[in-house]
């Protein structure tokens, strides 16, 4: 009930406010500023995916801003050697105004990161952009087949078939890449796993599934449970380093990050940057009223 005041106030407060605890998670409003977080990541080992906020526009002229925005992130970072990669959310470039221009814009990116033998993430939205984002995969990793992949989510009911589905995609040259992660989205339940507990475990199954088929997967989540039943999998079936990676967002449980990485494994942080940081903060509050949890202990505990 609090957290969902505070969702729904959070809007109506000052920018300045806000960013008192939006800070902790975006790396700031410049690409600058990202390339200054990612150095810092790079420096502690970890690899980095930038993410450039800014979905739900309104017009085809913002889609052609954030493209360009994009080409200019690719070329900054790669001019920096950066290690890392990019991450996308295709209704910044216009899925759902139309699809031809969005799917246009993004293999521009696609094609930029490959030059630089990169790779792009495209982020899972809502339900009703997974059959398009699933469409761009396809599409795209036809053209480029090491250089693009999809992010899955666990809690849709979907998911199991359509990594079946998607198996045709991969070959052993080029593996079918993954990010998979809980979902962050409120979908209704009809589509959608509600409870905890049979997240957590579907979460599971998906991924053992995606290993033992050979897929390359980020298992994306901050969640002990899940960490601990992904490492139970890898050293059952003896999956080598380099079929997967953990993957966490900017500035979340940096002490389990570390003791993934303490463990020998590989580690990838994203980096959300951009000047729409408080549309994006508010939204996922929206979305998500938990989250007020976390940012009002980000509020009192400093670092
Ligand atoms: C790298 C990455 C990329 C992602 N990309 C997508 C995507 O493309 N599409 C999508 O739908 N979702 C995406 N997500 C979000 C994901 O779906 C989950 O909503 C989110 O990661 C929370 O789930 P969890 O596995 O961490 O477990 P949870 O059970 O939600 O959280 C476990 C614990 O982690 C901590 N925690 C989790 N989130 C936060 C937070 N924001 N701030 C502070 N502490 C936190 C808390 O201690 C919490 O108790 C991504 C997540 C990551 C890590």
């Amino acid at each position: 009930m609090f957290n969902k005041l505070i969702a729904q106030t959070l809007p109506y407060f000052p920018k300045k406010f806000v960013w008192l605890f939006s800070k902790k998670y975006i790396a700031g409003e410049t690409i600058d500023e990202a390339i200054l977080a990612s150095q810092q990541l790079n420096e502690k080992d970890i690899s980095i995916t930038v993410d450039l906020l800014g979905e739900f526009i309104t017009n085809l002229d913002e889609a052609k801003a954030n493209k360009d925005q994009y080409l200019e992130i690719i070329k900054q970072f790669e001019l920096k050697k950066i290690r890392g990669n990019y991450s996308l959310k295709p209704t910044s470039f216009g899925l759902l105004l139309d699809k031809d221009t969005c799917y246009n814009y993004i293999r521009e990116i696609v094609a930029k990161a490959a030059e630089h033998d990169n790779f792009v993430r495209i982020d899972m939205e809502d339900s009703p952009c997974v059959d398009l984002e699933i469409e761009l995969l396809r599409k795209l990793k036809a053209e480029f087949p090491k250089n693009v992949g999809l992010v899955v989510q666990a809690y849709l009911k979907r998911t199991a078939q359509d990594l079946v589905d998607m198996m045709d995609l991969h070959t052993d040259e080029a593996p079918v890449n993954y990010r998979l992660c809980k979902g962050i989205y409120v979908e209704p339940k009809e589509i959608a796993y509600k409870e905890y507990e049979e997240i957590n475990a579907k979460f599971l199954e998906n991924l053992e599934y995606l290993l033992l088929n050979k897929a390359y997967v980020g298992i994306a989540t901050h969640d002990r449970p899940v960490v601990k039943g992904a490492m139970e999998i890898i050293k059952k079936h003896n999956i080598p380093n380099d079929q997967f990676e953990f993957q966490m967002l900017y500035g979340v449980t940096p002490e389990l990050r570390k003791e993934i990485q303490d463990a020998g494994f590989k580690m990838r942080v994203y980096v959300p940057y951009g000047k729409e940081w408080f549309g994006y903060s508010t939204r996922r509050l929206k979305e998500n009223p938990k989250m007020a949890n976390h940012i009002i202990k980000s509020l009192f505990v400093k670092g």
